[in-house]
């Protein structure tokens, strides 16, 4: 989330420079499958317009520039009902069609073609276009947020501690990663809450998850739960059978009741203000760019402010 904001700003003309405790494959968001889906973030309305804007431009960059990553590909989410009705976000997807019995057990199913990013691909990219546009990425460790200047506030689960927020809870979540062995197609079932089921193939592994555990701090995987997810979806994807494991990670989705996107400015009085950007939930990489408009928004109205302290009237 950081990231794409930076390289907004930047490429907007903003000096701008990251600092970050953790490196971008060292995030969350490195763990994240990362297919472009509206999964445990609110509000309905925002999120919806801020998938439906990060659709789109992830959509171009699959086009425009392929070393992004970014990839379309076509998939199902499996439903049980046989009378789906469109999801929520129906509006930020350009086209999803709704078919009937698509494996043995499911009434029915959403088929969409939707971006999916190789994080590890797909942050490098960000990182190169942030130091193109001029901006920096540091290594740094923060006991606060800053109070002067204009700071952008990502810091995903941290902004517990760093926004005093105790709303956020990280959401647990366990992945497999298994080699490439020709697959194309996504799949999900999101029927149990708990254990969201996906598929989704990259163009070097398939990424197989997973877990929701709601309020888990726990980072270690958990070989049981690796041979469960996996028996799950060979259950559903034969080909998965026998493929040869490469990677188990584990990620905790900073979930929040709604994502907070607002500017704030300085208590001191000094120019400028925090605009905070966090509680994605397990749609960090679905909302970015939606997000990362407002937040360039966000920034150059703080800037539009007079700053407080040079206001003679509340001097
Ligand atoms: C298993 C799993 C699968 C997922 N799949 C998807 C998916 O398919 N699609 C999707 O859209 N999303 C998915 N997600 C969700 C997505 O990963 C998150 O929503 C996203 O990573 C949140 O991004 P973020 O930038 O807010 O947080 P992070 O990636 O956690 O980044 C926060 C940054 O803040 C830094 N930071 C924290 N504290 C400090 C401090 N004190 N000082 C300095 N820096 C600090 C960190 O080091 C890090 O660099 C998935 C998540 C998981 C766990």
């Amino acid at each position: 989330m950081g990231l794409t904001c930076a390289v907004r700003l930047a490429e907007a003309g903003h000096d701008t420079h990251v600092l970050a405790r953790d490196l971008p494959l060292e995030t969350t968001s490195a763990v994240a499958a990362a297919m472009w889906y509206p999964y445990l973030a609110q509000p309905r309305e925002a999120v919806t317009r801020w998938a439906g804007r990060t659709f789109e431009v992830l959509e171009g960059l699959s086009r425009t520039h392929p070393q992004s990553g970014v990839r379309m590909r076509a998939g199902t989410e499996l439903l049980s009902t046989d009378r789906p009705v469109d999801p929520w976000w129906r509006d930020a997807v350009p086209s999803l069609e709704t078919v009937a019995r698509p494996r043995d057990g499911y009434g029915s199913g959403w088929r969409m073609t939707v971006p999916v990013a190789d994080m590890a691909t797909y942050l490098s990219f960000l990182v190169d276009r942030l130091t193109a546009a001029g901006g920096t990425l540091t290594r740094a460790w923060l006991a606060d947020l800053p109070d002067t200047g204009y700071v952008v506030n990502a810091t995903g689960l941290a902004s517990r501690a760093l926004a005093d927020d105790e709303s956020l809870t990280p959401v647990r979540g366990q992945v497999v990663r298994v080699v490439q062995i020709g697959l194309d197609e996504w799949l999900l079932d999101d029927s149990d809450p708990a254990r969201p089921l996906y598929v989704v193939p990259r163009e070097r592994d398939v990424v197989v998850g997973g877990t929701a555990e709601r309020g888990s701090w726990d980072r270690t995987p958990d070989p049981a739960t690796t041979r469960q997810v996996l028996a799950r979806a060979t259950a559903l994807v034969p080909e998965l059978a026998g493929a040869q494991v490469v990677g188990h990670r584990v990620g905790l989705r900073p979930a929040r009741p709604t994502v907070r996107l607002e500017a704030v400015p300085h208590q001191s009085g000094s120019e400028g203000g925090v605009v905070h950007c966090y509680g994605h939930g397990g749609a960090g990489v679905t909302l970015s760019w939606g997000c990362a408009d407002d937040v360039l928004h966000a920034v150059e109205h703080l800037a539009e402010v007079t700053p407080v302290a040079q206001k003679p009237a509340l001097r």
